[in-house]
């Protein structure tokens, strides 16, 4: 699948389409995107390649928004449909997930959740992962995400958004591509891939398994999983054109 994010001073939709339009290749069961405007989380979701989103939203296209997430799905949980589309939610709704990879005991976790009252809305084992962010978050997203993490066991690279710390993006690699941009002008992205950013950027930091990346428009630091150190990462100029 694709995975793409940006916080910045771009308006958020049309970087995160055509990032995502650049990842196409790794396929194209539904695409979804999520974005803030005034304080509210927007959500599209459409099956399909991503032209079947491109047409459904409208004038999202041009929303005063200046962070997101989006995906494109190759499902291996759930059927293609628009319910099983990433991003995913929380119960509240406030918190988002976009996953690449698969979570392999997403169904002892969804049969704990549902004890503690959480509603699932899709078939997917990515739904597990905002859930169990939402029963880890109190008011630090960081936190609440490297608890979850410590429960998951598969491949994942995630995106997460949460309202609570509405300029920051959290990132994560585990054994799925993951790479973080620098915009030239200003901002920071998150893709599964190169080609996604680079009409932005050609500065990139390349995730390692098991790193959490904490993105806001000025920052991304990023930390170690194994020993919750921060990690001193290299930028890197990538020197082809997509
Ligand atoms: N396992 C997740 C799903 O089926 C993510 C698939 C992907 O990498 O696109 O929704």
């Amino acid at each position: 699948c694709g995975i793409v994010g940006y916080c910045g001073d771009r308006r958020v939709v049309p970087v995160v389409l055509e990032g995502l339009r650049r990842l196409e290749y790794r396929g194209y069961d539904s695409a979804g995107i999520v974005y803030l405007q005034d304080g509210e989380v927007v959500k599209h979701r459409a099956e399909g390649k991503l032209v079947n989103l491109e047409s459904c939203i409208g004038d999202a296209i041009i929303a005063d928004s200046h962070i997101g997430l989006g995906h494109t799905r190759w499902a291996t949980h759930g059927a293609p449909t628009t319910e099983n589309a990433h991003p995913h939610s929380d119960c509240s709704g406030e918190l988002v997930v976009v996953h690449n990879g698969i979570i392999e005991n997403y169904h002892s976790l969804r049969e704990e959740l549902k004890e503690k009252g959480h509603l699932f809305s899709s078939q997917t084992d990515t739904e597990v992962i905002a859930h169990l962010i939402e029963e880890y978050l109190e008011d630090d997203l960081v936190a609440a995400v490297k608890q979850a993490i410590g429960r998951l066991e598969g491949s994942f690279a995630l995106g997460v958004f949460w309202t609570g710390m509405a300029d920051t993006l959290v990132a994560v690699r585990n054994q799925s591509p993951l790479v973080l941009g620098i915009d030239k002008e200003s901002g920071s992205f998150l893709a599964s891939d190169i080609p996604a950013i680079l009409p932005y950027t050609n500065q990139v930091i390349f995730l390692d398994d098991m790193e959490l990346a904490v993105l806001t428009p000025e920052h991304r630091i990023v930390y170690s999983l194994t020993d919750g150190r921060e990690v001193a990462k290299e930028t890197k100029t990538i020197e082809w054109n997509a």
